[in-house]
């Protein structure tokens, strides 16, 4: 099938207006005969529920956890960008577009990029009528804070805890339309497969994961909102039960999987401790605006450090090396996620590390301190202030502005954060891949949309940070309500779609027997086991830097664990009860196959791009020497992935990328 992104036609400024002057729609009467499915109600799909509900159409909303306040979205720590220009920086629809395309790597679709940044605005309206409690200035108006990859401060926070605080806002939207019975909620429900009829998405099988019942639900549309699926490398900063089964299902199904190889490693993450670890915990990227990143200069100081012997407070000023400063001085501590990433990785590797695995940079707020400490003293009129007054009514404001962030270090690491310097390293954070779709948000199945991070859409190749925020509420207040009535507009005459009917007959089965394989093989081994050992060989050979052997060994050791597993896996319990090693086992399996092509959409892609290092495309020379080497002539494209039975078989579609409005640069952070 060729690849319709169906972008208008016009000035990249009007699409998005004209486009929605002319679509068709449906009136509020018929509204009330159409159904629409929601699965996942983080802020992707709570914003979307609340909004289609809002609009008239009956809703149903599914989530695996117990309500939806939840979401994954609730750990999101430090911002949402928008371009208000609030700070008078320069700021502007076209600047915020830019940066996300340029901070991309030049690999997402333009028109949606630009559409994105004209709602940016909207969102933060509509998110303070709900009441969300954005930081403010002394003035009382909305502060902003900058984050990696732009030269504005468009960031709106509250504290570090603004996923919170939108999922709330979202939250009591949709709970005013569960009220009204206009959304009707499933907690605890996940969605295990979809259901086509005569080609469109008319369903779902979900289980009840208290009961262990399956059910059917039928509806004229299908909105998956399930998040990413960077639990895929086991140890990541997702939650422990973000998981990619609705969107592998939809694929296997149909539906187009793009650029899976994208995935984003955030450089500021507490560092691992050991083997027996099952998650990994940020550090928010806003701790880059006051902090700075370094490592010993000198190889004998990061060796003592490293046995013990020495305290980075007894490392002089001048012994350090301040290496993003050092080799990126327009950016500076602010370079996006993916280059910081690499920086600190190849620090390490060189021995420079600086906890006992080596595996481990500094994030130091001293400097911060101090100049925080100053400026209160003068505000407060204190007459040479000694040192530690200064450095202590600096602590205040950082404790302001990043309290809860400093708590969660020390509780986690047993440091504090305010004496010594924070260790972080890089993890896996965010997924720019995931299920393609058209500028409708609708994927290769008609009536099947998909959005927020679980879709591939406006990040490119690199997500710069406090856009996924911005990505998931644009399309679930603003894009997908208007974008599925167009499709909707048809459905006005077709009346209640049955679940009484050979196709739900059949994907139910499918469902059954799964569960059944699952709960009656007779395996020796933990469904944990064989998913540390797929992210072993995803954070080995398809993480931080990627080469063609490594890729090619990775396909196969991947498929060598998934056959395993279908013989080995061991699920205790039964069918019918709370199973979370069921649970488990349905994702893991997911996981394992689309870890392979993950790894062959890596191998295939013999470019650098955005979080996507490949060791063989690397400039050799001049000011960028050592740096990714894109390759616009023959990777310029959307990988799309047809399935066709194995990972390994997928058939890749290619939707070509054009720059019309800006100018394919390299990207320099220099
Ligand atoms: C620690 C951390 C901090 C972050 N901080 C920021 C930040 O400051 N700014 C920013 O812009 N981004 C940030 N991000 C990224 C951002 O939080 C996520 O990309 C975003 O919240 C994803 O929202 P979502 O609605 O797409 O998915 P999620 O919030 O992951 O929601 C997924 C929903 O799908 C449901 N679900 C999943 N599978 C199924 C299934 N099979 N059946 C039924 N329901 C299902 C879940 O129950 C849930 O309701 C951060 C990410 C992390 C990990």
């Amino acid at each position: 099938m060729a690849l319709d992104s169906k972008v208008p036609k016009g000035p990249i400024k009007d699409k998005w207006t004209t486009y929605k002057d002319k679509i068709d729609l449906v009136n509020p009467a018929n509204k009330r005969h159409i159904d629409v499915i929601v699965v996942g109600t983080g802020l992707a799909g709570g914003s979307a529920a609340a909004t289609l509900a809002e609009l008239g159409y009956n809703v149903k909303a599914f989530a695996y956890q117990d309500s939806p306040r939840r979401a994954h979205s609730i750990a999101a720590q430090g911002g949402i960008n928008a371009a208000k220009n609030y700070m008078g920086d320069g700021d502007s629809n076209y600047r915020l577009f830019y940066d996300t395309v340029k901070g991309g790597d030049y690999r997402s679709r333009e028109a949606n990029v630009y559409r994105l940044a004209e709602v940016s605005g909207n969102i933060i309206d509509q998110c303070v009528a709900q009441g969300v409690p954005f930081a403010r200035d002394y003035g009382g108006l909305l502060d902003n804070r900058s984050f990696g990859g732009v030269l504005v401060s468009r960031t709106f926070y509250a504290k570090g805890q603004t996923g919170q605080q939108l999922l709330l806002g979202a939250y009591s939207a949709m709970n005013r339309q569960i009220a009204r019975g206009k959304i009707e909620m499933f907690n605890r429900h996940e969605m295990l497969d979809v259901v086509k009829v005569d080609g469109k998405a008319r369903g779902i099988i979900a289980r009840d994961l208290i009961t262990g019942e399956i059910e059917r639900h039928s509806a004229h549309a299908v909105v998956i909102a399930t998040g990413g699926y960077g639990n895929v490398y086991f140890l990541s900063t997702n939650a422990m039960g973000s998981n990619a089964t609705a969107a592998w299902k939809i694929h296997k199904k149909g539906a187009y999987f793009a650029n899976p190889c994208f995935t984003q490693i955030h450089p500021t993450c507490i560092p691992r401790s050991g083997d027996y670890q099952s998650k990994l915990t940020l550090m928010s990227e806003s701790l880059r605006n006051d902090g700075r990143i370094w490592v010993p200069a000198k190889i004998e100081d990061a060796k003592a450090i490293q046995e013990g012997k020495l305290k980075p407070t007894q490392i002089a000023e001048e012994d350090r090396d301040y290496y993003l400063e050092r080799r990126y001085p327009a950016f500076g501590n602010l370079v996006p996620r993916d280059v910081a990433s690499r920086a600190a990785k190849e620090r390490c590797d060189a021995g420079f590390g600086v906890n006992a695995t080596g595996e481990a940079v500094y994030l130091d707020f001293a400097a911060a301190f101090e100049r925080y400490g100053k400026e209160q003293a003068k505000i407060k009129g204190l007459n040479s202030p000694s040192n530690e007054e200064i450095i202590k009514l600096g602590q205040g404001i950082i404790e302001e502005k990043y309290g809860n962030l400093f708590q969660m270090y020390e509780k986690i690491i047993a440091e504090n954060p305010y004496e010594t310097p924070m260790m972080i390293y890089p993890a896996t954070h965010y997924t720019m891949g995931g299920v393609w779709v058209d500028y409708n948000l609708m994927t290769t199945v008609p009536g099947l949309y998909c959005i927020g991070e679980a879709n591939f859409s406006d990040h490119g190749a690199n997500r710069l940070g406090a856009s996924a925020l911005m990505q998931g509420l644009a399309d679930g207040y603003f894009v997908l309500p208007y974008t599925i009535g167009d499709y909707l507009s048809d459905d006005i005459r077709t009346g209640k779609i049955s679940t009484d009917s050979k196709e739900f007959d059949e994907v139910e089965k499918e469902v059954k027997d799964r569960i059944k394989f699952f709960i009656n093989n007779k395996g020796t081994k933990s469904v944990d086991h064989f998913h540390k050992r797929l992210g072993k060989v995803m954070w080995d050979k398809v993480g931080m830097s990627r080469n063609e052997k490594d890729l090619k060994e990775a396909m196969a050791e991947i498929k060598a664990i998934r056959e395993e597993f279908w013989k080995e896996v061991k699920v205790p319990g039964t069918a019918n009860q709370m199973n979370p090693e069921l649970e488990k086992a349905g994702r893991v399996a997911d996981f394992l196959e689309l870890g392979e092509l993950f790894a062959k959409d890596a191998l295939v892609r013999n470019e650098s791009c955005g979080g996507h290092f490949r060791e063989e495309s690397v400039e050799l020379d001049g000011e960028q020497k050592g740096e990714a080497k894109r390759n616009d002539t023959d990777f310029a494209f959307v990988s799309a992935w047809e399935h066709k039975g194995e990972p390994s078989d997928a058939i890749l579609h290619k939707e070509e990328l054009e720059f019309k409005d800006i100018e394919l640069k390299q990207r320099s952070y220099k």
